[in-house]
């Protein structure tokens, strides 16, 4: 399974609809200060169902709609599809190919497909979370985390591994236990 084209519509910076091409192995996206770069990051968790704004770096949900610039009107929608090889059928779903889309309208409203059929946002998770792929699966390093975890002093970091391999919620419930 790899990731295979995401197309953006109207998402942040991307107002005429761009399409990145992936191919399996590493993917780097370079380009200047605010080109967009982070933006097809968020693109890619949004299309995977993030709910959050601020992971998203928005104050709210229509933030990730095309905002308008001094030559260009604002757009009503943004839309993003993500379509995934599964020839190796590692999401359960009968297609070698699975596009997932999702659109948000100014007003408010979500629209989501799989494959162009249209369906809920919580189909689209069920069908991901078996893969390793969506949310709270995928792992999203953003920007200034590695400078931060680089310059960590040694207990920081191993707070980190901790995190990472779940036993830190354990070592604070212990040391809650021993204060008392
Ligand atoms: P850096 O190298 O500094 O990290 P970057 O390539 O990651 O830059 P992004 O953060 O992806 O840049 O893009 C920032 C740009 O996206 C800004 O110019 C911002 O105005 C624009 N942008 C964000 N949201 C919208 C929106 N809703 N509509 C229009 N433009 C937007
Ligand atoms: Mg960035």
């Amino acid at each position: 399974m790899h990731l295979k084209t995401l197309t953006l519509r109207g998402f942040k910076s991307f107002a005429s609809a761009t399409t990145l091409h992936l191919e399996p192995g590493i993917t780097c996206v370079v380009g200047p200060n605010g080109s967009g770069k982070s933006n097809v990051v968020d693109a890619l968790s949004w299309v995977m169902g993030e709910q959050g704004a601020k992971t998203l770096r928005g104050g709210n949900m229509a933030d990730v709609i095309f905002a308008g610039t001094s030559s260009r009107p604002p757009l009503g929608r943004a839309e993003v599809s993500l379509t995934i090889d599964n020839a190796d059928g590692a999401l359960p779903i009968e297609y070698s190919e699975v596009t997932i889309s999702r659109t948000l309208f100014r007003n408010g409203g979500s629209e989501y497909a799989i494959n162009g059929s249209s369906c809920r946002l919580l189909d689209i998770q069920d069908l991901l979370s078996d893969s390793g792929l969506g949310r709270e699966m995928h792992v999203i390093v953003g920007q200034g985390r590695l400078d931060s975890v680089l310059s960590a002093s040694p207990e920081e970091r191993r707070g980190f591994i901790e995190e990472a391999a779940g036993v830190l919620k354990h070592r604070k419930r212990k040391e809650k236990a021993l204060r008392k």
